[in-house]
């Protein structure tokens, strides 16, 4: 089919995610035919960098052949077999792979398809495990304002982005909602007002979930442990179990494999999505503590109720288990510093120009705040953040904006030749845009 043809069909048929087809339908979509490290090429032959690793699933980078080497093995094995009533090697070596490098208390490794469904995951687990701990009043969650942890009701319950959620309030449980910094101001503060929260409605909690350090969909509002730290050890002292969802977080993209290492206080259950697969095939993990799954280990009731058809397919398994070698095999995490450095070297100046609010970095996360140069907000009808990121993308880059937060989420292994190249190119997306 010729590029126009396939942008002809999927006018006529697609409904893309997160996306208002009013405008979707008015331009020519951009149809992507291959990738190779950290380039993507389009049906029309034309290459970019993918500046956001594919919706920030990219690890080490598209193509790495010890991964599709490790799904071509399993392919010639088999392609998919039931976790529910049956095991296979993939799944149970990936568990024991993820246990081995994951916080202290986690133990146990359960299997989905979504970060979305991991975080489902995880508060039924909370709830379950609270109900049969026989603490019948801890029925509610506390999570941050503005959180993000995807798109199922359970998930929307305990996310606070009004945009994207108010429209499903009739249908949501409501959440004790914490206050967070949006780059580390007022740390001291936000943290005392949320540990006095949680003592105060403390005995109700089931759990308190975050994304510890960086709220990403929010538009990258980050805080450091000095705020997460004392508001994790107040849920904990009250009883309440704390989930951490690093779907977004995890593997190395703040410096460390889980952001959790960071942190003095570790997780009962954690969410882990997005890069577990390089974003080859979609998988998903929660892991939970042994004493969260003693919870359910006896009578038939306290079963864990729960289980996608697609949980733990093997050849997703597989793939994860050679990314977690790449780590290996490539000094990622090592390298880290090094890179996350460079970037923000790069990066400096960018905060000085009059059309830029705040420039935020965790590792390879990265928000710029696009504002007036008065600090005002401009109208959302400008689309502003969308604007620059077509004017980046006539720069052979592609960024995708949250808001007016333009997003630099750069595979782990982007050399330092493409991460200058990705900043070059938003400050030229950013500079024709706003001169007009
Ligand atoms: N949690 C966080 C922190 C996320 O960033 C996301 C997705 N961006 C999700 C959960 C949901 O993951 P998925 O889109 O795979 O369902």
């Amino acid at each position: 089919m010729t590029p126009s043809e396939l942008a002809a069909l999927d006018h006529q048929h697609l409904w893309h995610p997160f996306t208002q087809h009013a405008l979707w339908s008015k331009s020519e979509p951009l149809i992507i035919a291959s990738a190779s490290g950290c380039e993507l090429v389009d049906v029309r032959g034309d290459t970019y960098l993918d500046g956001v690793s594919s919706l920030w699933v990219g690890v080490h980078g598209h193509g790495h052949h010890r991964v599709d080497a490790a799904i071509r093995k399993q392919l010639a094995c088999v392609a998919h077999s039931t976790f529910l009533g049956l095991s296979h090697e993939p799944g149970i070596r990936l568990a024991a792979a993820l246990v081995e490098r994951s916080p202290s208390r986690l133990t146990r490794a359960f299997f989905s398809n979504s970060g979305s469904s991991a975080v489902e995951v995880a508060l039924k687990m909370a709830f379950q495990a609270q109900q049969q701990w026989g603490n019948a009043e801890r029925t509610r969650f506390a999570s941050l304002r503005e959180a993000y942890h995807g798109d199922t009701l359970g998930a929307v319950s305990v996310g606070g982005i009004d945009l994207f959620h108010r429209v499903y309030e009739p249908l949501l449980f409501h959440t004790l909602q914490l206050d967070a910094p949006t780059f580390r101001e007022r740390e001291e503060a936000l943290a005392e007002a949320a540990v006095e929260a949680i003592k105060a409605q403390g005995e109700s909690l089931a759990a308190l979930i975050v994304e510890p350090l960086v709220q990403g969909a929010a538009g990258m509002r980050m805080h450091s442990p000095a705020y997460l730290n004392p508001v994790l050890q107040a849920a904990r002292d009250a009883g309440a179990l704390i989930i951490l969802d690093e779907v977004a977080t995890g593997f190395g993209r703040t410096g460390t494999l889980f952001a959790a290492e960071q942190l003095k206080v570790q997780p009962d259950l954690l969410c882990l999505g997005k890069g577990l697969t390089n974003g080859t095939l979609p998988l998903s993990a929660t892991l939970a503590s042994e004493q969260v799954f003693e919870a359910f280990v006896g009578k038939p009731e306290h079963t864990f109720f729960h289980g996608h058809t697609y949980a733990a397919n093997p050849t997703a398994c597989a793939a994860a288990l050679a990314c977690l070698d790449v780590f290996d095999a490539e000094d990622t995490l090592e390298r880290m510093p090094a890179r996350s450095a460079f970037l923000a070297n790069r990066l400096a100046g960018l905060a000085e120009l009059p059309w830029v609010h705040q420039v935020r970095q965790k590792g390879l996360m990265v928000g710029i705040e696009i504002r007036q140069p008065d600090g005002a907000p401009h109208p959302p009808e400008l689309r502003m953040g969308q604007q620059i990121c077509q004017a980046i993308r006539r720069h052979g880059v592609i960024i995708r904006p949250l808001g007016d937060v333009l997003v630099l989420m750069p595979a782990l292994a982007m050399e330092e030749e493409d991460l200058d190249r990705l900043v070059r190119a938003t400050r030229l997306g950013l500079m024709e845009t706003m001169r007009g």
